[in-house]
């Protein structure tokens, strides 16, 4: 057998210290606002059937053709570690008889899995937390699920990012626009980088999305949507930019953002840090933290009715960048007990004082001498030495805060703990 420590998989993370108390303040953050909200909470495979996600993104699109992890299981049925949340709870939506819940709001985090290049903010296991609203076809709607993301970025005390807004027009302005950018960048596609010739065949809007330096002269004079647009579109983009205007969330339009999924419809959207911002520091090139839009198409592409349906998914990884190192929350009181007979004492203490919601770390090992300096060291807000007195346990306080709401606790946990 090799005595060699197995190393982590490639693109995993192990989360820890102040980092992982980052990652919990962004879902508990996440958490209270969904519920402002009225999302319901939803919990959801983390594999499914490798079509769910074929069928639902598209056989062409880079996450389909190049980041699934797929797999055989036992019984020969091709699986798929979810790389997204949508295409599952659309899966369901349709499996479950979700329909007799709609217009439903639902939320939901966990991990994720893409077979990317790991670099910072990029990784083959990530975390994502997710709102959809599905079976709603009002850009009310589009409206509500981004001031709910705005909120949460301010709750988090993100404020250098803003929302960057696209609309993709319905079906019909889609195609539309799509034939026009394929005319377009035929033209000049012997200068185009090899990943943009590629995609003219496949997913020409993605050519847009391109940073490569060789297709970034022809993206400024490409086609724009809004000269394709339906009437309807241009009136169902106007109500959602009045909406946000309404609900005072910042945005500036962004004409060619388009997604990288292919069933997006009309509302597209990311929120980016702004130009020279701390949060744009701190995310270097990886630079969209929440991103979604209006996915009308999908539910027919796994073979269910027509479902208006829209939703957003952010980083939590990228998210705990943005929110930075954060310190545990301070200890409330540490028992040392400082006369071996009476540890009970502690013990019993400690419960009373954990029932009423304070948090207590009891000292109650090693060197008798040093327990009160171990106490110390937690930096609690109060210690309590319990020690003996003519064989009676005693009581001595010291607080580094006065608070007296706690005095009165601990007088109390005591007053319970010797009787
Ligand atoms: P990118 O352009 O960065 O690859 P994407 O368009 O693939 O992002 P989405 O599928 O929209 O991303 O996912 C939404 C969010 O999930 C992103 O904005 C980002 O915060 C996060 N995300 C996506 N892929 C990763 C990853 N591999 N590692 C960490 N976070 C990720
Ligand atoms: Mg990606």
């Amino acid at each position: 057998m090799s005595k060699k420590t197995p190393q982590p998989v490639r693109g995993t993370q192990d989360i820890f210290g102040a980092e992982a108390e980052a990652f919990a303040f962004v879902v508990e953050t996440f958490e209270r606002v969904r519920r402002l909200y009225r999302f319901r909470r939803v919990e959801m495979p983390v594999f499914e059937k490798t079509e769910v996600f074929a069928r639902s993104l598209g056989e062409t699109t880079d996450v389909v053709s190049k980041e699934m992890y797929s797999f055989d299981d036992r019984g020969g049925e091709s699986l798929t570690l979810r790389p997204e949340f949508t295409a599952g709870i659309a899966r369901a939506f349709l499996t479950d008889g979700w329909q007799q819940y709609a217009p439903l709001k639902v939320a939901t985090h966990g991990p994720l899995f893409r077979y990317e290049r790991p670099q910072k903010g990029r990784y083959r296991q990530f975390h994502q937390i997710d709102a959809e609203v599905i079976g709603a076809a009002e850009p009310q709607a589009d409206v509500e699920l981004l001031a709910m993301a705005d909120q949460l970025l301010k709750e988090l005390g993100i404020h250098d990012v803003t929302l960057h807004l696209n609309t993709l027009g319905d079906g019909a302005s889609r195609e539309a626009w799509r034939a026009a950018l394929v005319d377009y960048f035929r033209a000049v596609a012997g200068d185009l980088s090899e990943e943009s010739q590629e995609r003219l065949e496949k997913n020409p809007l993605r050519i847009l999305d391109s940073k490569d330096p060789r297709d970034k002269p022809f993206l400024a004079d490409a086609p724009k949507i809004d000269a394709f647009l339906s009437e309807e579109a241009s009136a169902f983009f106007a109500a959602v930019t009045s909406g946000l205007d309404a609900a005072g969330v910042k945005w500036v339009r962004a004409e060619s953002l388009v997604r990288g999924l292919d069933y997006y419809r009309h509302t597209a959207f990311e929120f980016i840090p702004d130009e020279g911002s701390a949060s744009a520091a701190a995310l270097g090139s990886q630079s969209t933290v929440l991103g979604g839009g209006r996915y009308d198409g999908l539910m027919e592409s796994l073979g269910g009715a027509p479902t208006p349906a829209v939703g957003w998914a952010a980083g939590i990884e990228r998210l705990a960048m943005l929110v930075g190192a954060r310190e545990e929350e301070r200890l409330d009181v540490a028992i040392a007990v400082e006369a071996e007979p009476h540890s009970e004492v502690a013990i019993s203490m400690a419960r009373h004082l954990r029932n009423n919601r304070y948090s207590v770390e009891v000292v109650s090992t090693g060197s008798v001498k040093k327990r009160f300096d171990k106490a110390a060291k937690m930096n609690p807000a109060y210690i309590v030495s319990v020690s003996d007195e003519a064989g009676e346990p005693s009581r001595g306080i010291r607080s580094t805060v006065t608070d007296e709401v706690l005095d009165d606790a601990i007088k109390t946990a005591w007053a319970y703990a010797i009787n």
